[in-house]
């Protein structure tokens, strides 16, 4: 088909060229073809605007990712000059260029303690990937090749190709493409709403966390690479640990001596009020993932941040790591997530999310929806929040089976022109970290009214299924 002018063409017209060849990821493709998609046009500051004119907030940031907020035009103009200047050259074959780095020191500027040394890939799951493969070669290379069971956690999320899906806790993405990648051990995830029953917060943390030890007595504290986990799990439906956690997690990790791993592709880059989720729990991780923030998605790169320990010991041991990616510090990506960083530096955003907008969100959050009649719990840090909608308030009972409140939620939101993801049946907000005052002011009270409508649907469901 010849070029079209998107604009030229109506709605109807793009989803059927849409439904005629695209397979959507994490979509029921047949069931969409039919619908037809929601057509994006065009997007600026924290909102966007589909094919039919209508205005959305974007309480996603897009996928997580969208840090810095849409229409930057800095970023277009710094990934025009290096497409001109050098489009693409590979880092493999000894060879570099400035944008990766530049980048790399510029990453490891912002990383804490000793995480500075930087591999680049080309996404989250790729960043995964690396981690994998990475720890279990540092074991070999620390004569310990029996060392190289994972461990992760149920309701992870770590992406979508083969090693961070089985790596990952996610039922639903196990139960395809089985066998999963043998090796991965999984705990339970501190959930302490869902599934603290009696418990106090701090005591529940404590019982996840120790959850680990047992899991390494289990397999043999000899057999274990990594405990691998998100410092917020983010796709899980934004499940925020008790403060007793991550410390107990940290100090297990030390006395088995394993590699602590952080995945910080939503955490990483100010989502929490400091540059990576780990500070705000405050432990310090071997390795970690990013991705998403990195660029505020305007160009697909991730990276590995990697600590002295394990960085030293590849260093040292004289011989090639064999793992990487074509576009391993892709130099257009690399310019866009090092202009990306240099402007989060000069904006302060990671102040503007620690005591200013994170505060002011998580109050108004609380203040608009705390008490609603669907509102069990919210579970909230920084930029980031999950809602559990719940039937009944007191028992934490959920809706029947066939009534989706999330996704009846979700809808409601899409027609009033907010974006807010449903998680099963937890409401997720992450918005851009640039959102202003007014911005979230907005954002809350349409998230009311559409709270509002759908406790009026589920309450006709209910009435129509007595
Ligand atoms: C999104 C995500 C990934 C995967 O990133 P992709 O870029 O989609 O491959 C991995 N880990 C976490 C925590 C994520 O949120």
């Amino acid at each position: 088909m010849s070029q079209q002018n998107t604009s030229a063409m109506d709605t109807q017209a793009i989803q059927t060229l849409d439904a005629a060849h695209h397979m959507h990821p994490f979509t029921n493709t047949g069931a969409l073809n039919k619908k037809g998609a929601r057509i994006i046009e065009k997007a600026e500051g924290v909102y966007l605007w589909d094919s039919e004119g209508n205005k959305i907030l974007d309480g996603m940031a897009g996928l997580w990712c969208v840090a810095m907020g849409y229409g930057r035009t800095e970023f277009a103009d710094v990934a025009k000059a290096q497409m001109n200047e050098l489009p693409y050259y590979n880092t493999f074959f000894q060879t570099s260029h400035l944008p990766a780095a530049e980048l790399a020191k510029e990453i490891a500027s912002v990383t804490p303690g000793d995480l500075n040394h930087i591999f680049f890939a080309g996404s989250g799951s790729e960043a995964i990937d690396t981690i994998i493969r990475m720890v279990r070669q540092y074991w070999c290379i620390k004569k310990k090749p029996y060392k190289n069971i994972l461990i992760s956690r149920e309701n992870a999320y770590h992406g979508s190709n083969i090693g961070g899906t089985a790596l990952g806790g996610m039922g639903g993405m196990h139960a395809q493409g089985m066998p999963m990648m043998p090796g991965v051990e999984h705990i339970c995830q501190p959930y302490w709403y869902g599934e603290g029953g009696d418990l106090s917060e701090e005591a529940f943390g404590l019982k996840c966390a120790q959850a680990l030890e047992t899991k390494i007595l289990e397999v043999g504290p000899d057999n274990v690479a990594a405990f691998v986990a998100e410092p917020v799990q983010g796709a899980g439906g934004v499940i925020v640990p008790p403060d007793s956690y991550w410390p107990e997690i940290d100090r297990i990790c030390k006395k088995y001596d394993i590699l602590l791993v952080c995945d910080e592709v939503i955490c990483g880059f100010g989502r929490t009020g400091n540059w990576f989720g780990c500070e705000t729990y405050g432990v310090q991780p071997d390795l970690m993932s990013m991705a998403k923030g990195l660029s505020s998605g305007y160009l697909p790169i991730s990276a590995v941040a990697i600590g002295d320990r394990v960085a030293n010991a590849f260093i040292e041991h004289d011989d090639d790591f064999n793992h990487g990616f074509t576009y391993s510090g892709h130099p257009v990506s690399a310019a866009v997530a090092l202009a990306n960083i240099q402007l989060m530096k000069k904006e302060n955003i990671i102040d503007y999310v620690k005591n200013d907008i994170g505060p002011y969100f998580q109050q108004k959050l609380q203040d608009t929806l705390g008490d609603h009649p669907l509102t069990g719990h919210i579970d909230g840090v920084g930029l980031v929040a999950g809602i559990a909608l719940v039937h009944n308030k007191d028992t934490k009972e959920g809706f029947p089976e066939d009534i989706d409140v999330g996704l009846i939620c979700r809808d409601h939101c899409f027609e009033n022109g907010l974006i807010m993801r449903a998680t099963g049946s937890r409401m997720i907000l992450s918005p851009p970290l640039v959102i202003s005052r007014a911005e979230v002011d907005e954002l809350f009270e349409k998230a009311k009214k559409c709270f509002d409508l759908t406790h009026a649907s589920v309450n006709t469901l209910l009435a129509n299924a007595e």
